[in-house]
């Protein structure tokens, strides 16, 4: 009878069984002060108060054999690699992870500060305001390294487990005109509203943490909106944190990069959309769960990009040109002084026993790459996110790259880049997917 009951007790808990344990912590990254504001180039002034709170949020994971990993969430438009690199550089030297084992993913609010120096040739920006984010910047590589550690220090017993949900507000937006494609509303374009949730959970059953995903630009808000928040994704993961007192509710981006919420440019509708993803996570949390198990297994790739060839007379023409932007002209400066032929780009695989891999690609990649890896790798569960470890740019599929638009064209200025990929891009993501893939033991 004893022995039945333990086995039972065993089956019951077969990752705290295993000697799984995790830890999570938050560290406040919001901004002392007014601060330029990332992602939208109309702003002409720095932010003005704070609706909500900016956090780091950091999960790890100690599967008892194998490796540790570390995850950070964080409430900002996207890490450059200069800033990401350095966060993993201190942790290896700290802590032992390695950086195959070490996801950073940030949010892609356009209510949060410029993390420098990603999309500042966006505006002609004051000298004292660049200081501010070069501040900021060094300031943020230290909170990051202090998730990290925090959430080590907190590993103690778990069960990790995980499921699907779903919310339906991301919608399409490359929008087909007259003129091509422009950033609007497009029904009948590819999305992917699936809500991947894990569940971290003390022996007792108490939820310690939530790690939850979407594919869906975090851009409620609209560049007339100068209060610092984490706009849907921020109210979603403040929600779930009151919901579950003490938890540490983790939000990762997506594929996302064509993807918009669907109606935008209120408060309000951050709020509906943030709530919705909160009770879908609560939904899926209290529902039949699958258990996630070490260990794990981690592998990074990095390839590089290569943008199509550029003569100099296009830079000289945009500096000739009274008319063009400060976006425009900070890039013409940027290429006539120093070519830039392509980009490092990585893909990182986190595949937890045989139960799920987590796939996670650099820069603002569209949900093709998404739809496509799912497509490829069946039969194991799979989350594909994108805006991990570093973001240079929107990363579009073959396909958004031959259609044109802002996911192809226009944001390469921003992001102070020479101009659209060469043909060719979608295949070099997937070789280095192909490879990652494969060294976490799956095939297609
Ligand atoms: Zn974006």
């Amino acid at each position: 009878m004893m022995r039945r009951l333990l086995l039972l007790l065993f089956a019951a808990l077969p990752a705290c069984a295993a000697g799984l344990r995790a830890g999570a912590a938050r560290v406040d990254i919001t901004p002392d002060g007014p601060i330029w504001m990332s992602g939208y180039a109309s702003r002409n002034h720095p932010s003005e108060g704070v609706r909500q709170r900016l956090f780091a949020r950091a999960l790890a994971i100690d599967p008892g054999s194998g490796g540790r990993v570390v995850i950070i969430s964080t409430d900002l438009v996207g890490l450059p690699a200069s800033i990401a690199d350095e966060v993993a550089a201190r942790v290896r030297n700290r802590f032992g992870i390695e950086r195959a084992r070490l996801l950073l993913n940030s949010s892609h609010t356009h209510t949060g500060p410029v993390v420098w120096p990603n999309l500042a040739a966006m505006w002609d920006l004051p000298a004292d305001e660049e200081t501010k984010l070069r501040e900021y910047a060094v300031r943020l590589t230290g909170d990051l390294v202090t998730a990290a550690g925090n959430a080590l220090a907190d590993l103690a017993p778990a069960q990790l487990s995980f499921g699907f949900g779903e919310v339906g507000f991301a919608v399409n937006r490359r929008e087909p005109s007259a003129r091509g494609i422009r950033i609007g509303v497009n029904p009948a374009g590819p999305v992917d509203h699936q809500v991947p949730v894990i569940k971290v959970a003390a022996p007792d059953g108490r939820v310690r943490a939530v790690l939850f995903a979407y594919a869906c630009h975090n851009t409620t808000l609209t560049g007339d909106s100068y209060q610092l928040s984490g706009d849907y994704a921020g109210v979603a993961e403040a929600q779930l944190e009151s919901d579950y007192p003490g938890a540490t509710a983790l939000f990762l981006s997506l594929c996302e990069g064509d993807q918009n919420p669907n109606p935008r440019s209120t408060v309000e509708l951050a709020e509906q959309h943030g709530h919705a993803l909160a009770a879908e996570v609560h939904r899926v949390l209290n529902g039949d769960l699958r258990p996630l198990r070490g260990p794990v297994r981690a592998a990074w790739v990095e390839t590089r990009l290569r943008f199509a060839p550029q003569p100099r007379s296009v830079y000289e023409a945009d500096l000739a040109n009274p008319k063009a932007s400060p976006a425009l002209r900070n890039r013409a400066r940027k290429m006539l002084a120093s070519p830039v032929t392509g980009v490092a780009y990585p893909v990182q695989a986190l595949r937890f026993a045989h139960d799920l891999t987590l796939l996670a690609l650099g820069g603002e990649a569209v949900v093709d790459y998404d739809l496509r890896a799912k497509r490829e790798y069946t039969g194991e569960p799979l989350v594909v996110a994108a805006y991990s470890n570093s973001v240079m740019c929107y990363i579009p599929s073959e396909r958004v790259l031959a259609e044109g638009g802002y996911e192809a064209v226009d944001n390469l200025v921003y992001y102070g880049q020479p101009g659209p990929f060469a043909p060719g891009v979608e295949t070099s993501v997937f070789d280095a997917i192909h490879q990652a893939m494969k060294r976490v033991g799956r095939s297609k």
